[in-house]
């Protein structure tokens, strides 16, 4: 009955869930002889993919709990060797003594993520996949856990492979004109390789906008809230953290250290940070709590940038100075009912432009709304995939040697330029798990949770 197919390894054993007393717990086994623990707990030779209802038992025939038994032969389980789920009530203590009774028939016990790195090794999942699995598990938001599971169900994969796919058809064109040096230069010179380049470009760009969102969407937002003293900075956190965690006074430079909060909005997590004020001639306390603002500019997402309804002339200039690095800035007009302003929202050439008060709730959930489609939410959520830092690094990397790859057609260094090609290939088949270190697989793993 066994199958004795190449994927076997040998048997591990996890608590997969282990739900509280009311709920179900699971004990998975996968590997070489999961069938014969299964059958040894069970007493019967289970059907493949068929629920029995049985009793398992310990060693000398006790009975440990009542519960059902699913055999999987591989290769169609998730593993892709045979696995067996043992279901049985969710108390943690059942739970371990079902699983002394796997370890006692031969299993060991299975590290973070290995069951997900099997599914991996065994040509289950790609290496992209296997993050979504863990992606999933830990999603924050209702928009992240339907971006992991299109991640899961390989649509990021897919479009990883069309566009490695597109870039190897390119490599080709361009090695098969080094190999016919004589019509080398008019081949590598020719419109019909600059629209190749093109749509491998376009598609590119696409992919990394892509995967940007998909990481923004997994991750959260990290923004910073920054503007001059007094500006109404620790009461905007306050009203969007709806708590009284930053201390709001009238007292100049009161905000010296970073005050971090995190906000829920709807379900997506953005890192509130409410820098010292920047201003001239503080204090050496007050220029640390300026140092450490400059640190967490540098690695924001966004920037809330606060300025007084009245005095924006006097303040923005400087801010913008201040904030030129950042990938995206917010201008909050605040206290605008003091300047006889309504709330109201402008797009301007210099990024989006609100003006709301923080003290009487005006304009917030237009600030809301604008926060959402920042962190990919909303209407912009159709269709994302997750995504990993890690994966808009890698294109990132392909998108330079692409890049370096065009310079060297155009000035007709066919060689050279098939070999930025393929480091391009290269840096996207780490994505997929194609070429991937050993240390990198055992650290994405190594971050699941035992029985994933
Ligand atoms: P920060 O130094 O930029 O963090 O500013 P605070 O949040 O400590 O606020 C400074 C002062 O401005 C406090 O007295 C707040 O009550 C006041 N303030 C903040 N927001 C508003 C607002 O929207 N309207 C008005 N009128 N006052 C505000």
């Amino acid at each position: 009955m066994q199958s004795d197919s190449p994927r076997q390894r040998e048997p591990i054993a996890a608590i997969a869930t282990a739900a509280g007393p009311a709920g179900v717990g699971i004990v998975r086994i996968s590997g070489t002889g999961a069938f014969d623990i299964a059958r040894a707990i069970g007493g019967i030779d289970p059907k493949p993919r068929r629920a029995h209802y049985l009793r398992f038992r310990a060693a000398d025939a006790e009975v440990i709990d009542d519960g059902l038994l699913i055999y999987f032969p591989a290769p169609a389980s998730y593993t892709g060797e045979d696995v067996v789920e043992l279901q049985a009530h969710g108390s943690p203590a059942l739970l371990r003594l079902l699983l002394a009774r796997c370890f006692g028939l031969g299993a060991r016990p299975a590290r973070p993520g290995e069951f997900t790195e099997r599914a991996f090794l065994n040509g289950r999942l790609d290496l992209a996949q296997a993050e979504a699995v863990a992606d999933l598990i830990h999603a924050s938001s209702e928009a992240a856990a339907r971006a992991a599971r299109r991640a899961l169900d390989g649509e990021f994969s897919r479009r990883v492979h069309a566009l490695t796919e597109a870039l190897t058809a390119l490599r080709i064109y361009v090695e098969a004109a080094i190999d016919f040096p004589e019509e080398e230069i008019d081949f590598l010179a020719g419109p019909e390789l600059k629209s190749r380049l093109h749509q491998v470009s376009a598609l590119m760009q696409s992919l990394l906008h892509e995967a940007r969102r998909g990481q923004r969407l997994r991750d959260g937002l990290h923004v910073v809230i920054a503007g001059p003293p007094n500006v109404g900075k620790s009461s905007l956190l306050n009203a969007l953290a709806g708590t009284e965690r930053a201390i709001v006074t009238d007292i100049a430079g009161t905000t010296r250290d970073l005050l971090r909060e995190s906000v829920q909005i709807d379900g997506i997590e953005l890192t509130l940070v409410d820098t010292a004020g920047l201003r001239e001639g503080a204090d050496v306390v007050e220029a640390e709590g300026m140092r450490r603002a400059r640190a967490e500019f540098a690695r924001a997402d966004l920037a809330l940038a606060v300025v007084e309804s009245g005095s924006e002339s006097a303040q923005i200039p400087a801010l913008r100075e201040e904030l030129k690095g950042l990938p995206q800035v917010f201008w909050l007009h605040n206290k605008c009912e003091l300047a006889g302003a309504t709330a109201s929202t402008e797009r301007r050439e210099d990024g989006l432009h609100l003006w709301l008060s923080a003290r009487a709730g005006l304009g917030l959930d237009a600030l809301r709304d604008a926060l959402k489609q920042a962190a990919g939410l909303g209407e912009a959520a159709e269709g994302a995939v997750s995504a990993r830092a890690r994966h808009v690094e890698a294109l990132q990397r392909a998108n330079t040697q692409l890049e370096a790859a065009t310079a060297r057609l155009a000035e007709g260094s066919g060689e050279l330029a098939a070999e930025d090609l393929r480091a391009a290939q290269d840096a996207l088949g780490e994505i997929t798990g194609r070429l991937t270190a050993d240390d990198l697989l055992g650290r994405i793993f190594g971050s699941f949770c035992i029985g994933k």
